[in-house]
């Protein structure tokens, strides 16, 4: 058999033939108000090639591709907070020209679709032209208050940029990208977002875990938004085929439409956007760390421009806190992409995006200083997230350091659910604790619903994890703490709601059925991440024993 990591087989001719959308002449008010304005298409160079077949696209940023028709295309849900941001008002949500534009069954007069050319280091290797294999712009809109919104298909069928794939996606993995697109966005982690989620009536062959195993599943499409899909590997496949001027042009429309605040193009705005670029994955990668997220697949044409969340593919949510986690399947073995190491692979990959953009600058040492002070900015501000995640504000240096690595050896060193420890670490009125005769009777019993396995709360564990305790008290009452104080605090900053990996399948089962009732719940539930819902506090739970070694529960493959 041979390996594939990325990519199922398709089968499919290289030539598409299948009937392509139409466009709609606009006879009905739906739509109407939307401004399109395609800066993409407008200010970068176009692949002159128009058929759409699989290849390499020398010399431009982009092909025009129409969708491929759907055959009997059905709403599973739609994000209406999101909807609403898009000026897309409630008649239009609500009818069926929306599920036609969304599924790729029509388009609108000013759409102008396309893909994009990108290329990207996978696995620590240069794989050269990647591209969008399976996702289709349709183009730009303009808020009336001038925010710009990418549309964006995926999994509307293949593109010169598919290789040997089909250019689909199937029910499963698009529940996952939809839920936790809104979810991240919710929980304050920058992200692109998702408007909707439709099937569409034909059928996706997967080999799920490349194991000989193909099966028919359902096919779907996702809309994404974000103000641009720019990644990393949008800038390194010029640099990588020589084609300097192209690189300038892309770098020169990311300045203009993204980063206008650095100014008109130059070496110095050259430096300073990669500057910025730095510090907003700094940023993400932090965020992730705050609230257990592991992306999997943190390939370099998986690296947003704007430093948001992008490409939800075999990604986990921490439960048990293992910084040597990683839920894809097929990064297990080298484990590339474990929680623990995604900070520095994030530098990693900004290394890459430096060595593009060096034949711009003209030599490689302002991006080097900039690369050089990431490790310890980066460590400054994981200080200061774990810092909130303790209610703290007041940072005490080495003092710090040893708080939270103490901590972190105590979660890891047991099976500890980190969102319901973080959680119940707020309930818990610490003083009262420790002045109590129960203080030294075992674990407190706000903390208790954390642990998976109640044999490993040995008397050595507990003994540790009362004199940390005592520690985060004296910082607790330096800081003159109130327990209402420090429990608004972290319940700020600690979600209670989060997809857990089990949940996000138990929606894809019924889904499967045809029930996207769990779908909505969770998107409805996951709005508020970080309040009480005592109505939903059965999605607050650990992970049931059934889920620990679950396909799709804990292991996941690139096969989507
Ligand atoms: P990923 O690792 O999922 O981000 O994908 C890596 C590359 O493979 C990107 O260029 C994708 O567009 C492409 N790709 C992934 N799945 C498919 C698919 N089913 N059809 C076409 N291209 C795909
Ligand atoms: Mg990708």
């Amino acid at each position: 058999m041979t390996f594939k990591p990325h990519l199922a087989s398709s089968g499919l001719d290289l030539v598409i033939k299948r009937v392509n959308p139409k466009v709609m002449p606009q006879t009905d008010s739906f739509f109407t108000n939307l401004n399109f304005d395609n800066s993409f298409t407008r200010d970068l160079p176009a692949d002159p090639e128009e058929r759409n077949f699989c290849r390499q696209v020398p010399g431009a940023c982009y092909s025009r591709v129409q969708p491929v028709l759907p055959s009997n295309p059905k709403l599973v849900s739609v994000s209406k907070d999101l909807a609403d941001s898009l000026e897309i008002d409630e008649p239009t949500l609500n009818s069926q020209r929306f599920v036609e534009v969304f599924s790729g069954k029509a388009l609108l007069e000013d759409m102008d679709p396309f893909a994009m050319c990108y290329g990207g280091h996978q696995f620590g290797h240069w794989a050269g032209q990647l591209g969008d294999g399976r996702a289709i712009n349709l183009g730009e809109i303009v808020t009336t208050e001038g925010q710009r919104w990418a549309l964006q298909l995926k999994g509307a069928g293949p593109t010169p940029y598919s290789r040997r794939a089909d250019g689909f996606a199937v029910l499963r993995s698009s529940v996952r990208e939809y839920l936790l697109s809104e979810a991240m966005h919710y929980l304050e982690v920058p992200t692109t977002r998702a408007l909707s989620l439709v099937t569409t009536g034909d059928e996706v062959v997967r080999d799920m875990f490349y194991d000989g195993n193909p099966k028919a599943e359902l096919g779907a499409i996702v809309c994404r938004v974000a103000p641009t899909f720019l990644r990393f590997g949008n800038y390194q496949i010029f640099a990588a085929r020589g084609e300097i001027e192209i690189l300038k042009q892309i770098t020169d429309y990311t300045l203009k439409h993204f980063f206008p605040h650095l100014g008109e193009p130059s070496k110095e705005a050259y430096v300073a956007l990669f500057n910025e670029v730095c510090e907003r994955t700094s940023e993400m990668i932090i965020h992730w760390m705050r609230v257990g997220f592991v992306h999997g697949v943190m390939n370099t044409d998986n690296m947003s421009i704007l430093g948001q969340t992008i490409d939800y593919g075999p990604y986990g949510w921490l439960e048990d806190y293992d910084p040597n986690w990683t839920p894809n399947t097929t990064d297990a073995t080298g484990r590339r992409y474990r929680f623990g190491h995604q900070g520095q692979i994030a530098l990693w990959n900004l290394v890459q995006l430096a060595n593009a953009w060096v034949p711009l600058i003209g030599e490689p040492e302002p991006l080097q200083k900039i690369i050089e002070d990431y490790p310890a900015k980066y460590q400054a501000r994981w200080n200061e997230m774990m810092l909130s995640k303790l209610g703290l504000s007041q940072p005490q240096g080495d003092v710090d350091a040893e708080l939270f690595q103490q901590l972190l050896n105590l979660l890891s060193s047991v099976e500890t659910d980190m969102t319901l420890f973080f959680r119940g670490l707020a309930q818990l009125d610490i003083k009262t604790h420790l002045d109590s005769e129960e203080a030294n009777k075992g674990i407190p019993k706000e903390l208790k619903n954390s642990y998976y396995k109640e044999e490993e709360l040995t008397a050595e564990y507990q003994q540790k994890l009362h004199l940390w305790l005592k520690d985060y008290n004296s910082r607790i009452q330096e800081e003159k703490l109130t327990q209402a104080e420090r429990q608004t605090r972290m319940n700020r900053v600690n979600p209670k709601y989060v997809l857990r990996n089990y949940l996000a399948q138990l929606a894809i089962d019924k889904a499967d059925k045809g029930d996207n009732s769990l779908v909505n719940e969770l998107l409805e539930v996951l709005k508020n991440p970080y309040d009480e819902q005592p109505d939903h506090d059965e999605h607050a739970q650990k992970r049931p024993e059934w889920a620990r070694n679950r396909p799709g529960c804990s292991m996941l493959s690139c096969s989507s």
